[in-house]
């Protein structure tokens, strides 16, 4: 890196933050992308409902989007970012660089580096928190899955499962049903079925169990065997499931930006461009919308990135004829 003042910082460097990376570089903005690498889809071998790409790798398509954006001159580091702290022109990123290595006993903490920026773009994904199950989380976007638009074509037809997490699991269980003939709805979470619902998941032929479940284990053929507390056994192909998601915005925390509070959790406003409550930060993707998948964060990113270079190019003419009028004064 030869500077350490950019343009724009990008912070996350999954789908959302390689678009956004992509379209400020194409706008010659001097954009560096701090990256902690660990992509939310990172557990999945292929990604699926990625128009053109479908099929490919979680992480190909980030070594592709890397290449392109560093051809626009995009720089890149690894790094956790810490902080950030608004300096009023600029924003400052304190990001601690990856392998630097863990401190000896008694050695100082490492020190974060100091990056400024005119604008920053967060995308910065969420971490999935899976119920505490033993056994459920190593399946994890293989057996163990959360969207069936991602993973349902794959196991069409299969014996499937739904654990349900709350009343709001409702929502998918009767979704899954539409990949399947077979399905069986590990109902604990739901808390009680109505009448009207019971009889219609009955007439959809699907079969509901309602003790929690306590295990789940892969058989020798590639199947799960779901245990329940009640010691009955389930064999299944694959099991749905929604975790609960935990923004990655704690770094933010100087700024104190807007929230949103939803179904799924609290969430950075941002408008339609994705600018948060503070003029200089973008944020896109997962961090903002837990529900985008791949597409959806490539298509925030980009319009976030475009959003942030125009409220550039307004500064640099702002600046520009503030200069010429003391010029001229
Ligand atoms: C198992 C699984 C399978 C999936 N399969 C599909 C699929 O088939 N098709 C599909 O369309 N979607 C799929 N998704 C959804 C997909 O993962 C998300 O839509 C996508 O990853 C969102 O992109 P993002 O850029 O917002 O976040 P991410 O891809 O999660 O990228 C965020 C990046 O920011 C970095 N980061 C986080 N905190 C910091 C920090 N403090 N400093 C620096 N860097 C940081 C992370 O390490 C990561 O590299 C799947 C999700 C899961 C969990």
């Amino acid at each position: 890196m030869n500077t350490t003042d950019f343009d724009a910082i990008v912070i996350g460097g999954g789908a959302a933050g390689l678009s956004a990376a992509q379209a400020l570089g194409r706008s010659l903005r001097r954009t560096l992308v701090i990256d902690a690498g660990a992509p939310r889809n990172r557990f999945a071998t292929h990604m699926h409902n990625v128009l053109g790409l479908d099929g490919t790798p979680p992480l190909e398509l980030l070594d592709r989007g890397r290449a392109e954006a560093s051809d626009y001159g995009v720089e890149f580091l690894a790094a956790n970012v810490v902080t950030v702290r608004d300096a009023g022109d600029t924003l400052v990123v304190e990001a601690l660089p990856h392998g630097a290595g863990a401190p000896a006993e008694g050695d100082p903490a490492p020190v974060a580096m100091a990056i400024t920026a005119r604008a920053l773009i967060v995308a910065t994904g969420v971490s999935d928190r899976l119920p505490d199950i033993p056994g459920l989380a190593d399946g994890w976007g293989r057996t163990v899955l959360h969207c069936p638009y991602c993973h349902g074509w794959e196991v069409r037809g299969g014996r499937l499962g739904v654990l349900a997490t709350s009343p709001a699991s409702l929502h998918q269980v009767k979704l899954i049903r539409q990949w399947s003939d077979t399905v069986t709805v590990f109902a604990a979470g739901l808390g009680g079925l109505d009448d009207g619902t019971e009889r219609a998941l009955a007439a959809r032929g699907m079969r509901v169990e309602r003790d929690p479940v306590a295990t789940v284990a892969p058989g020798s053929a590639g199947e799960l065997l779901v245990t329940t507390s009640g010691g009955a056994s389930h064999s299944i192909d694959a099991i749905f499931t929604a975790g609960s998601l935990r923004p990655h915005d704690g770094f933010l925390s100087e700024l104190g930006l807007e929230r949103t509070e939803s179904p799924f959790g609290s969430f950075i406003t941002v408008d339609v461009t994705g600018r948060t409550s503070h003029p200089r930060v973008w944020a896109a993707g997962n961090v903002v919308a837990p529900m985008a998948t791949v597409p959806m964060a490539m298509g925030a990113g980009a319009g976030a990135g475009g959003a942030a270079n125009y409220a550039l190019v307004e500064e640099d003419f702002a600046l520009a004829g503030a200069a010429s009028e003391s010029a001229s004064a």
